[in-house]
């Protein structure tokens, strides 16, 4: 029994042992089954993870070598694999970052563009999205292709490169909210928004109107009236945004040339001149050859009739036949006569050149006369228009300048005092906003008047800018300066400006500085513009010395 049981209980024991040993194979089987698919699944992982970095693709290429059946290294191999892809994601981080700002450059320059509204708005939503889709591979994919769904709308806009199109046109447009980069910035309608901003023709027709209206201020020369005259035809037509650059370029040169032609006009006027001297010197030659011819004429005759007489005295001394002698005596006579006749005839003829001639040479010293006095006008013109100011006619900064450097000048070589003095309307800005800009301009003329009135002749005075004048005194230091300045502040102070019967009350203050020796122009200057500022602190219509 105890037998029986043994082996009963051996035969169990070997039956669960081969079981056991069946289920390992079974086990090992499925195990190498999956160990083969996992080998099978890798190669392909990394054959599909391949090509994105050759930082990655080394280690994969090796992976895939290390897990061929009986290949060694797989944990060296897997050790490098891990390395290369942290490289790898840190890397791919920070190339999104940088694709990521520059698309938001990318789109806030196109957001300052007047594109049409939806696709603002549609540039507006892919920059937002940019920062989430720059996250993942297939994001980068739905990137490029919105940004290249707007490039193209950009490029085939309508009107892209028409020049009097509706897209140009409102390039043109000054400070359209369209322009600020401000993602909450309300739109308008296109077409309203064409209605109240008149954009581009807006500007051309003040530019039209500001050039056309500086061309007629300008004196013309002759030599130029025909490129003035295009350039009003052209201006008057109106223009188009690609007309505005080469028509400025063209008025300034015609400004330059205009303005250059004193200098020029001088010129043509000696040239002229020079002609007109030539014609006069032919004039007279001729003259005189005229008078040399006369005079050979008369002697001419002379001759002649003294031959004939002395002809007609041998005739008369040695003929004895009365009716020779008279016949002989009438042919010399009728020769006489007929030269005496000629010689009239000519000498007639002979005035008449002349007197034409004479006359030519008047005509020819007549327009002489007037062009020299019509260059003298336009140089003079152009000369006081380049040194003084157009509103009050008194020197300008230039002239300013300029009789500054004399006076420095004399005072270095001769001694004596000088001294400047700047002065400044007080509180001109209320005159003008109360009484218009006109009444200040006005206001402005008075005073000019005025000032150079209580001023010496020897004095200058000049517009510095604005309603800022300054004065040069010389022989007169400072002391004395501020005495005139004294004067004259309280001849203005007391001075009726009127303004539609309302009296306006109209002060000065002075800064006064006198020239120490060796110092320069802009010392003096500063330091009156200091002592005039002083004077206005100190409660304005007030004279100061610096
Ligand atoms: P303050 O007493 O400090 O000098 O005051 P202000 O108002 O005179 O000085 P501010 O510099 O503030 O203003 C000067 C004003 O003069 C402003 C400017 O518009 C005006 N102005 C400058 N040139 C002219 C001009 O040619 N004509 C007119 N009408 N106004 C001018
Ligand atoms: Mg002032
Ligand atoms: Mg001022």
């Amino acid at each position: 029994m105890a037998k029986g049981a043994g082996s009963d209980s051996a035969r169990r024991w070997r039956e669960k042992y081969l079981g056991l040993i069946e289920d390992h194979e079974k086990l090992k089987r499925s195990s190498e089954e999956d160990l083969d698919n996992y080998r099978r699944g890798l190669v392909m992982v990394s054959l599909l993870a391949e090509g994105q970095s050759s930082t990655v693709d080394t280690p994969l290429k090796a992976l895939r070598e290390a897990l061929k059946p009986g290949a060694s290294g797989m944990n060296k191999t897997m050790d490098e694999l891990e390395r290369a892809v942290q490289r790898f994601e840190s890397q791919n981080s920070a190339q999104a970052e940088v694709l990521l700002g520059q698309l938001n450059d990318v789109a806030s320059k196109l957001l300052l563009c007047p594109l049409p509204r939806p696709l603002l708005k549609r540039i507006k939503q892919v920059r937002k999205q940019a920062s989430s889709e720059l996250e993942s591979w297939s994001g980068y994919t739905t990137q490029l292709q919105n940004w290249i769904q707007i490039v193209g709308e950009v490029a085939t806009l309508e009107g892209y490169d028409e020049p009097k199109s509706k897209w140009w046109h409102r390039w043109f447009k000054p400070n359209n909210e369209e322009f600020q980069d401000d993602n909450e910035v309300t739109l308008q309608d296109d077409e309203q928004s064409d209605e109240q901003e008149p954009g581009f023709s807006h500007i051309a027709q003040e530019v039209s109107d500001t050039l056309i209206n500086l061309l007629s201020q300008l004196v013309i020369p002759d030599r130029l009236a025909g490129s003035a005259t295009s350039l009003q035809t052209r201006l008057g037509k109106g223009l188009n945004w690609y007309e505005l650059v080469p028509l400025l370029e063209d008025t300034a040169e015609f400004l330059i040339d205009c303005l250059g032609s004193g200098q020029q006009e001088f010129e043509r006027f000696l040239h002229n001149l020079d002609q007109r001297l030539q014609a006069i010197q032919v004039l007279v030659t001729d003259a005189t050859n005229g008078q040399a011819e006369r005079e050979k004429a008369r002697q001419d005759l002379d001759s002649l009739v003294r031959e004939q007489i002395a002809d007609i005295r041998s005739v008369v001394t040695g003929s004895e036949d009365l009716g020779d002698l008279g016949s002989s005596v009438r042919e010399h006579l009728t020769l006489i006569v007929r030269a005496m006749e000629k010689y009239q005839e000519d000498e007639t003829k002979r005035e008449q050149r002349l007197a034409e001639k004479l006359e030519m040479l008047q005509a020819r010293l007549n327009e002489m006369e007037q062009e020299a006095s019509q260059a003298r006008q336009i140089i003079e013109e152009h000369k006081r228009r380049a040194t003084h100011d157009g509103l009050t006619g008194l020197p300008n900064r230039d002239a300013y300048q300029q009789r500054l450097e004399e006076e420095l000048t004399r005072k270095s070589r001769y001694g004596g005092s000088l001294t400047l003095v700047v002065a400044d309307v007080d509180h001109f800005k209320r005159i003008n906003d109360n009484y218009g800009h006109l009444a200040g301009d006005k206001v402005l003329q008075l005073l000019a008047k005025a000032m150079r009135k209580s001023i010496r002749d020897v004095d200058f005075i000049g517009r510095y800018g604005g309603e800022e004048f300054v004065m040069l005194m010389p022989e007169t230091n400072a002391e004395e300066a501020l005495a005139a300045m004294e004067k004259l502040r309280s001849k203005v102070e007391n001075s009726p400006f009127n303004f539609r019967k309302e009296r306006v009350p109209i002060t000065m203050s002075f800064g006064v500085s006198e020239f120490h020796p060796l110092e320069d122009g802009e010392t003096v200057f500063e330091r009156a513009d200091k002592a005039l500022y002083q004077a206005k602190a100190e409660g304005r219509n007030r004279c100061i010395i610096g």
